[in-house]
This record gives structure tokens, sequence and C-alpha cells, in this order.
């Protein structure tokens, strides 16, 4: 992995650069994940959200309550519609503040390797999961 890592959205219109190595990176298998990704799953990391900067663009802020209750806050970009990352969100613990980011919107994916696995309750059977990583029912809080 290279730092800054960089990325954006499908039209290049929204772009951003992380500064610091992801905390965490996990699959979700949600029915609104699957919904929006037509995906059995998405993947996405976790970054501390001092880490994170938009390079170029002005997203499209939508709010939707999550499958957990969580009301969480998308950024899309206006032009082509990606979902790019989410707003900062004090988790997993509330004194810190960390961004959820869309991992196929990176630029170089090469390095990821998802170890947590969120909302297998709602996994597609013919999914298998890597043994000893990390699952959860639904997601940790
Ligand atoms: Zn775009
Ligand atoms: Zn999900």
């Amino acid at each position: 992995m290279k730092l800054p890592l960089t990325g954006g959205c499908f039209c290049g219109a929204l772009r951003y650069e992380i500064a610091e190595a992801p905390l965490a990176t996990y699959t979700c298998h949600c029915t609104d994940c699957q919904r929006l990704t037509s995906s059995a799953f998405s993947i996405a990391f976790t970054v501390h959200d001092h880490a994170f900067r938009l390079t170029a663009g002005d997203p499209r802020l939508l709010q939707k309550t999550a499958g957990s209750g969580r009301i969480a806050t998308r950024w899309l970009c206006p032009d082509c519609g990606s979902w790019v990352c989410s707003s900062p969100s004090a988790w997993p613990t509330p004194t810190e503040t960390v961004r959820r980011v869309r991992a196929g919107t990176l630029d170089d994916t090469s390095w990821l390797r998802p170890t947590e696995h969120f909302w297998i309750r709602s996994k597609q059977p013919w999914v298998t999961l890597p043994e000893g990583d990390k699952v959860f029912g639904t997601e940790p809080n």
C-alpha cells in the first residue's frame, strides 16, 4: 500500500486523498449494500477522519437510516452518482472519529484484503468467507 491513498468516483469529478493506512477493511453483506452495489456485498475500509481529504468535487449528501438504526450519510458524486464514502461518525468508540470509504473507489485496490465481515445474517449462501476472519451477524458497535 502506498500513501497517500488516492481514489474517486466513476467520472473523476470527485477525488480524495488519504494520508494514513486504513484501520480496518471489511465486507458488508447487508441488504442495503446488496441493493446499492447490485452485488452480494460491498467492500469498505475505515480511516481516521483527519487523514481523509477531498481534493476535487463537491459531493451530494444523502441520508438514510441504515439497518443498524444508525443514520448514515452517504457522499455521492453529483455528476455520476457514485457513492464514495460516508460522513465521519464516532465509531467504533465514541472518542474516535472515523470515516468509512468505499474500497472500490480506490485507484489501486491490489493491496485490499478484508478481514472482517458484517451482516453475515443476510450473506448470500454461495459466498464463502476466509477461515479465521472476524464475522458479525450484524455489525460491531
Ligand atoms: Zn463522478
Ligand atoms: Zn451494508
